[in-house]
């Protein structure tokens, strides 16, 4: 028997989205019990159909937490609030085709934070996913004229207490968007002349965004997962990138049990 706890937890990144998979690892539990509680939810998705629409200013009702963490990862990194017409705004992320897992895990986010219609745009090797709403700019305030990296970015403290009840919903969303898992393959050589690999798996996390990447750590540091931060200096007309890098053992093991190689 599994604690209601854990079954709510896996209901949940189920529900945003996450394979069977990542759901088990999350939690610790197996596959087939994820499965299992999977179905059983399905027969009342209908009554989660009946939540009203949620506006942190001007709505009421609850705000799914988890999607919403997530998906203000997406948007701090590959997000951009446009007007559509005086006082509509679009919501769009960029999703890469080579992930089709992502795209739709990013689809059932954005759903589930606020649900209104969303369309997707084909462009070259990448689809835009978007959605219109007037309140857009309530939902991410991040919003603003000019590059992200151009303005300070801060949570309002009502992102804040979200993004700490679920910050490894909000750190997958970041490296969805803006991170990689990567494999660094070291090759030596034995005294006896055999050659032997050794692959050492690693987390990055690319911005130009000293604030971006303060949310990022931030959120590291909560989990107590260790990391390291190096600049690569561009030339004067472009600005400089931060790189993020989780790489202790350790660490990476944390980081496997939510986020994992994309899909
Ligand atoms: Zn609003």
């Amino acid at each position: 028997m599994y604690s209601r706890e854990i079954v709510d937890k896996a209901l949940a990144l189920h529900r945003s989205g996450w394979s069977h998979q990542y759901v088990a690892r999350a939690c610790g539990v197996s596959e087939r019990a994820v499965g299992h509680w999977a179905n059983g939810r399905r027969r009342t998705r209908a009554k989660d159909a009946e939540r009203t629409a949620y506006c942190p200013k001007c709505g009421e009702g609850t705000l799914d937490p988890l999607a919403y963490s997530y998906l203000l990862g997406l948007y701090l990194g590959d997000g951009y609030i446009g007007a559509v017409s005086k006082g509509v705004h679009y919501l769009s992320i960029i999703c890469s085709d080579t992930w089709p897992g992502l795209k739709v895990e990013c689809e059932t986010a954005l759903a589930r934070v606020y649900p209104v219609s969303v369309f997707k745009v084909q462009r070259e090797g990448c689809t835009e996913i978007k959605s219109t709403s007037k309140h857009w700019p309530c939902i991410f305030p991040q919003h603003g004229k000019g590059y992200k990296h151009s303005r300070r970015i801060a949570l309002e403290p009502w992102q804040a207490a979200i993004v700490n009840q679920h910050p490894e919903a909000l750190i997958r969303g970041l490296i969805h968007s803006d991170g990689c898992r990567v494999i660094n393959r070291i090759r030596r050589k034995r005294r006896n002349g055999e050659t032997v690999h050794y692959e050492y798996p690693r987390y990055h996390f690319t911005n130009s965004s000293t604030d971006i990447v303060r949310v990022f750590t931030d959120a590291l540091d909560r989990l107590d997962i260790a990391w390291k931060i190096h600049v690569i200096r561009q030339e004067p007309r472009y600005r400089d990138k931060y790189v993020v890098s989780v790489s202790q053992r350790d660490a990476v093991a944390r980081m496997d049990a939510f986020v994992g190689p994309k899909y």
